[in-house]
């Protein structure tokens, strides 16, 4: 019953997605949530941040990060990244997704998603059709809203281990 729920893959950190790999398996752009998917709540990028990026702009990857934070949070953290973005993006809606995916000049067939929020991140690329990515949030100090996302989250997650443990490893 949770499986509609259940994200494509699921990564301990954003920083050990084998992006190369994924590049060689077709994939071309790839839209990032921001706050715990690539830096903890409001910080500005760091040097594993702009080392990711330069990574995935050498391996020929487009980018777009999409947030539902506003401007200033997005520019600020995009200030020495300097990829495109979406602010107040009203995620899980799927109308920034598809507009990402125009930026980029993808499609939702080699396009890829890196969240760490299952019913809004990951929710809004699955409706999209893109393929998804959840990642474990980087900081545990969070918003009370969040707070208890994560709870419902952890009841899917909880399930979704345990299907994976039933399938072979890839
Ligand atoms: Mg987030």
């Amino acid at each position: 019953m949770f499986d509609r729920f259940f994200p494509d893959d699921y990564k301990m950190s954003t920083y050990v997605i084998p992006f190369e790999q994924l590049y060689e398996e077709g994939y071309k752009g790839v839209i990032f949530d921001i706050d715990n998917t690539l830096v903890p709540h409001g910080a500005p990028a760091d040097d594993r941040a702009k080392k990711l990026f330069t990574r995935l702009e050498n391996i020929g990857f487009a980018s777009c990060l999409i947030s539902n934070n506003q401007e200033a949070r997005v520019k600020m953290f995009n200030e020495e990244i300097q990829t495109n973005y979406i602010y107040n993006a009203h995620k899980p809606s799927t109308k920034n997704y598809k507009k990402a995916m125009e930026i980029m000049g993808t499609d939702e067939t080699n396009t890829l998603f890196v969240g760490d929020q299952l019913f809004t991140d990951v929710w809004g690329a699955k409706r999209s059709g893109i393929h998804n990515i959840l990642v474990k949030p980087m900081h545990p100090k969070e918003e009370i809203q969040i707070v208890l996302k994560r709870y419902l989250e952890r009841v899917v997650l909880h399930f979704y281990k345990k299907k994976q443990k039933k399938r072979p490893s890839r």
